[in-house]
């Protein structure tokens, strides 16, 4: 979602004559797109912010920016301990930016963190630049989030749920095929709910059969679904239309109930291996990939265990597995019997060691059959291979002619490892 926004962000600067600089140093403006889901990664704007301190010195014209949900959510002890920020804008403020600009240029601080619930983040912003030779694309299917998961700081920084109109969604795929891209994925935070607040109503299901029907297109994604409203009608989509890739990423988060209840997560681990049950009947190459959040505050050994157990049971194609960090003004924060950081780490490289051998088994699955891959550029493999993606949303390495960037071919799977699949040409 963060890159989606940035890329609407560059628009709308380009927009308004501003182009993108060679580097840090020769740059008039710097915004800082952040993100405070986790610890770590509000951590990195914080030393970033610290490195952009000192270039402010050498250069005092530079303007320097802070947006999304780490200025949404920080932005008073942002602008209290670092004298050099210029502007903030917060996750619904992109539209305003050149405003801000503006006034940041005539040495006032500008600061926009309104969180307007009526008010759609992208009205008024240019569409995402497509590079040449660009295949994918995230489109916005809805914002916000009113799920309200006790660890979770998102509907604080995103604000409630809204969905964008269809009609906008399926024109911004058709601008986007006719830049030539022809894999696109649909974002929001929990799209099973698309189309509850739109007047006539539409399900998530009715927009995915919609852009179906679109000529150019020929892989359809989205992230992310919230289990427990993830409907029959979505899971009978991965049977009959054709466009949409056989992946899902579905956050588990933990395999015990009672911290699942604790998280306010609102299904059990059941109902969860229910899910797959049905998406495997429906899909059976589909790939299916989780979040996992351990050290959630009172995870006990045996809820722990629990988890464990059921990610061997599951046989996920691939995790994310977060340590719990508490996040300012989110339920889980005030809980007692916080985890030690220790146990937390311990915890983590357990699941990570557990899930690194099933990924690996479940790629080796894939030896000697024949699999389409949209290759998207050059292999980090060597001279003369390229890389792609199968539907499953797998990587895979060939040796292929630079003329197939952009091009869906058959590959053979000869090789397996944890992340990637390699191949050759049929
Ligand atoms: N909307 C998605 C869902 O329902 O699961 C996920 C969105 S969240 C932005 C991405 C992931 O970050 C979550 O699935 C969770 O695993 C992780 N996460 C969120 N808050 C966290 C926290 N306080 N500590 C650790 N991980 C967290
Ligand atoms: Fe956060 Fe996802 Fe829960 Fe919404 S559904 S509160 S975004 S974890």
């Amino acid at each position: 979602m963060n890159a989606y926004d940035s890329e609407r962000v560059a628009a709308l600067l380009q927009e308004h004559q501003l182009q993108p600089a060679a580097s840090p140093e020769l740059a008039d403006i710097i915004l800082l797109n952040t993100c405070s889901v986790r610890q770590k990664a509000a951590d990195k704007i914080y030393s970033e912010l610290g490195r952009l301190k000192k270039l402010k010195l050498k250069n005092p014209g530079l303007l320097i920016g802070v947006g999304g949900c780490l200025a949404q959510h920080e932005s008073e002890k942002l602008l209290k301990q670092f004298k050099c920020i210029d502007l903030i804008y917060g996750t619904q403020a992109l539209a305003r930016l050149p405003e801000l600009l503006r006034k940041a240029g005539e040495g006032k601080r500008a600061v926009d963190v309104d969180l307007n619930a009526s008010q759609e983040t992208y009205a008024g912003l240019p569409r995402g630049v497509t590079a040449p030779g660009q295949t994918s694309a995230f489109v916005s299917s809805m914002q916000g989030c009113n799920n309200y998961c006790t660890y979770c700081i998102v509907p604080y920084v995103r604000g409630p749920e809204w969905s964008r109109e269809p009609e906008d969604i399926v024109e911004e795929v058709r601008q986007c095929i006719a830049d030539g891209v022809c894999d696109i994925t649909l974002l929001g935070q929990n799209v099973n709910s698309y189309g509850k607040t739109l007047s006539p109503p539409i399900t998530f299901a009715d927009l995915l059969s919609r852009l179906n029907e679109l000529k150019g297109l020929t892989r359809l994604r989205f992230i992310t679904s919230h289990p427990r409203d993830l409907s029959d009608e979505l899971i009978a989509c991965f049977g009959h239309l054709e466009k949409l890739c056989e992946n899902i990423h579905l956050p588990l988060q933990s395999g015990s109930d009672r911290i699942l209840h604790e998280m306010n997560r609102r299904y059990t681990a059941d109902h969860y291996a229910g899910l797959i049950e049905q998406l495997r009947v429906v899909q059976p190459d589909i790939s299916i990939t989780s979040d996992i959040i351990v050290g959630f505050p009172g995870e006990t050994e045996i809820d722990f265990n629990m988890t464990r157990d059921f990610i061997e049971k599951i046989g996920f194609d691939d995790l994310f597995i977060f340590h719990y960090t508490d996040r300012h003004g989110t339920k889980a924060c005030s809980l007692q019997d916080k985890i030690p950081y220790k146990i937390k780490i311990q915890r983590l490289r357990n699941l990570n060691a557990l899930q690194r051998g099933i990924s690996k088994q479940r790629n080796e699955q894939l030896i000697g059959k024949t699999m389409e891959v949209l290759f998207h550029g050059p292999s980090s493999r060597g001279t003369g291979s390229l890389a792609g993606r199968t539907g499953s949303n797998k990587v895979v390495n060939c040796p292929a002619p630079s003329e197939l960037i952009g091009k869906s071919v058959m590959v053979k799977i000869r090789k397996a490892s944890i992340h990637s699949l390699a191949g050759t040409l049929i």
